[in-house]
């Protein structure tokens, strides 16, 4: 093997870390002396700035107004020194641009003081205002090189914090990224403008219900949950695959995987415990709260959970957490694959997004309570969520289509391409009621009695959970299964804010235009039960509580009109149609050349992602697979002449080695077809990714499954790379 022998390098490491970690002290720092220490959360700055700055920047963050450029001069100098405090000597202005996660450029916080000494300095305009280089982002045309400008704007909502590794401490400033003509160039600008229409809806709901007293402003929440694979770093570096495309392009199943399912909220490995402790210190130091770490479904799989925050910092979040995740893996000897399916034949890993609704009082909009057929505002949020839904549930799906999310979204493993609602029983029958008339009851969930009197009685849900379902209500909120697990969830909240502030707004208009002099609470909700009933009536086909993964479903979801759109080519169209224009556009979340702008870069990207896959996969076939297929075949000759030789029959061996050559050579003839068939014609990007979905992706397919088949048949000794078996077992 051209690496040296990664699997025996992986297990020495592995014994090594045991070894030291046998010496290592126990950790005992309390959560709460590392919680947020390096977090510089402008509400918790009483004690470092002067009153009237402090007033005033609350104010401002309330009001969602501006600073004055004094207050920002004020601010910058106590979060210098605060940095200076902690050992930062940078700074930098942290965003997340279109592709990527997030981009960084550092400065010196330190500048020459004029007499031969140095001073830190970090001025009002450098805190509120940068300009990265940033000619090389990809705009999808809203930019050429020559007009390169973009600017970073401090969003100051968002913790700055400090980000810490071997010999550097930075200061790391949360900011939006626009172009020259304010055009916006990242993934946060639209989110907030989204945030910010969906502010505006929700609370002409509260003001029709008088339930708006004390609440300044509604936004979303969010919790995302993050699955990801630990790999051991020595044997993820003897696959080029995993290095290049972040998956196996090739790889046979071990006889034992995921089939008993003990790996799923078994006993984490001591290794990987490790890591999640040290993981999730550098989360806490960050101020990023995170709640629980699982084993997941494949072996080598996990997940994180963190508490749900409101939605602009809790996207700030992700991404940090997603970072911090690679760097801490590292340190453990692991390198933390967040491919949405790095093996074939195990499950792959997703981002559960979940997503409500809730005012600045905490107060949270989707949670049902107990009584909820006398809850008639939560069920006037249900209804907007659910045509929302409906109407734009092809939008959703091209929302969370990547090369990379298709291979989970329509396998039996994640929800399917088809978008649709669990509502779950109690809220079904209740939207049933609703539909004809007055809810009259709740079903309740009741108590588990188990049996015994050792066991305390347990309080059941009315219903059970749907892991099958893309969209699925979990209790007071929402549960977006689909979004792949390397996705940046900015981008899917952003579309689940602007759709629900845009069905918030027609039942808003509609319930206001039929109220009349009769004020009376009676009369009102008589007219909201009006609206939502014909609103059921038009979207209840968006409901669904069965299996998603059944093939009945998929015919039934074709006669509800559903659309059902296998793949990012089929996907991506929905982004740009007239109905998403105008709606992007009427919010102000996306002007249509910034919203045609994404479009095209996540063809590009897709189209981009499957060309390297193709590539990498050819060099593969030819410098790795084919060599030792070849060195193989050599050795069943020279057995098969030896056998021959001694007189022995080897008319056996001979029909071994004539159908072992015929499979080298069905290998070699699709690894030249797709040689040829990867290089992608001049065409417009929906062209293209038609093409690279309905060419290249099948022809991958084909290439590995002959492979695959290589690889059961040459010998163990052989083989190139580490093989599945030692990929998936951490040691
Ligand atoms: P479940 O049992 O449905 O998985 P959990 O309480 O464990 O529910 O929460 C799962 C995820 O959902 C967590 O990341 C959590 O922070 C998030 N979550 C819980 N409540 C909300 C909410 N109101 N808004 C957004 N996310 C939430
Ligand atoms: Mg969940």
């Amino acid at each position: 093997m051209g690496t040296g022998d990664p699997h025996g390098q992986a297990v020495a490491a592995s014994a090594k870390w045991q070894s030291s970690s046998a010496s290592v002290e126990l950790p005992n720092r309390r959560i709460e002396e590392i919680f947020a220490c390096d977090v510089f959360d402008l509400r918790k700055m009483r004690e470092r700035l002067p009153k009237n700055t402090y007033d005033d920047v609350i104010r401002v963050m309330e009001n969602r107004g501006k600073l004055s450029s004094d207050n920002a001069e004020v601010i910058a100098t106590a979060m210098k020194d605060w940095a200076i405090e902690r050992g930062a000597t940078h700074y930098t202005h942290w965003f997340q641009p279109m592709t990527g996660l997030t981009a960084e450029k550092h400065d010196s916080l330190i500048s020459p003081d004029g007499q031969g000494g140095v001073m830190y300095r970090l001025s009002g305009s450098n805190l509120i205002q940068g300009e990265p280089d940033a000619s090389s982002f990809p705009s999808g045309g809203l930019r050429a090189t020559f007009e390169a400008r973009g600017y970073t704007a401090w969003d100051s909502t968002s913790p700055a914090f400090i980000v810490r590794g071997k010999n550097y401490a930075t200061l790391c400033i949360p900011t939006a990224f626009v172009s020259w003509n304010g055009e916006a160039l990242d993934k946060k600008t639209p989110l907030l403008r989204s945030i910010d229409a969906l502010d505006k809806q929700a609370t002409r709901i509260l003001k029709i219900f008088g339930t708006d007293e004390g609440v300044k402003s509604v936004g979303s929440t969010l919790g995302a949950e993050q699955e990801y694979f630990l790999i051991d770093r020595n044997l993820y570096f003897a696959r080029p695959d995993l290095v290049s495309c972040g998956r196996t392009l090739f790889g046979v199943i071990p006889p034992k995987h995921q089939q008993l399912d003990d790996h799923y909220f078994g006993a984490i490995p001591p290794r990987v415990n490790a890591f999640m402790a040290e993981f999730e210190e550098e989360l806490f130091r960050l101020g990023v709260p995170v709640q629980t770490r699982h084993n997941e479904v494949a072996p080598g799989q996990y997940e994180i959970a963190p508490l749900f925050e409101a939605t602009n910092i809790a996207c700030d979040h992700q991404a940090i957490l997603m970072d911090t995740l690679k760097k801490v893996a590292g340190r453990f000897g692991f390198v933390a694959c967040l491919h949405e399916k790095p093996f074939a034949g195990v499950n792959g890993s997703g981002k559960h997004n979940n997503w409500s609704i809730s005012t600045d009082t905490g107060k949270n909009l989707l949670d049902p309570k107990g009584e909820t057929h006398t809850n008639i505002q939560f069920m006037t949020y249900l209804c907007a969520v659910i045509r929302a839904v409906h109407i734009h549930g092809d939008l959703l799906r091209a929302t969370i289509a990547s090369a990379s999310n298709d291979h989970r979204l329509g396998a039996n493993e994640a929800p399917p391409a088809i978008i649709s609602i669990f509502l779950g029983d109690m809220l079904t029958d209740l939207i049933e009621q609703l539909e004809s008339g007055k809810p009259q009851s709740t079903i309740q969930g009741g108590e588990l009695d188990l049996g015994t009197f050792s066991l305390p009685a347990l309080q059941r849900d009315s219903g059970d959970r749907n892991r099958t379902s893309p969209f699925a209500f979990t209790g007071n909120k929402f549960e977006l299964r689909a979004v792949g697990s390397t996705a940046s969830v900015s981008w899917p909240n952003t579309v689940i804010n602007t759709i629900v502030a845009e069905s918030l707004d027609e039942i808003a208009s509609s319930i206001e235009s039929k109220l009349d002099s009769d004020s009376s609470e009676e009369r009102r909700d008589e007219v909201v039960r009006a609206v939502l009933s014909d609103l059921i009536k038009e979207h209840k086909a968006i409901i669904f509580n069965g299996d998603n993964y059944s093939d009945d479903w998929q015919v039934e979801a074709a006669s509800r009109g559903l659309p059902n759109l296998r793949s990012t080519a089929e996907a991506l169209p929905a982004l740009t149609t007239e109905k998403v224009e105008s709606m992007f556009a009427k919010y102000k979340v996306l002007s249509n050349t910034e919203l045609h702008s994404r479009a095209d870069i996540f063809a590009e990207k897709y189209i981009t992602e499957i060309s390297i896959e193709a590539q990498q996969m050819t060099v593969i076939a030819r410098t790795m697979i084919l060599p030792a297929a070849m060195m193989h075949q050599k050795n069943m000759a020279q057995t098969t002449i030896a056998t021959k030789e001694a007189g022995v029959d080897a008319s056996e061996l001979k029909s071994m080695l004539e159908l072992f050559s015929a499979l080298i050579s069905e290998f070699r003839t699709k690894m030249d077809q797709l040689e040829v068939a990867r290089v992608v014609p001049e065409s417009d990007p929906v062209g293209q990714c038609v093409y690279c979905r309905n060419e290249i992706v099948p022809m991958m397919e084909q290439l590995r499954y002959l492979g695959d088949q290589l690889e059961t048949h040459i010998e163990a000794d052989l083989w190139p790379m580490p093989n599945y078996d030692k990929l998936l077992t951490l040691r």
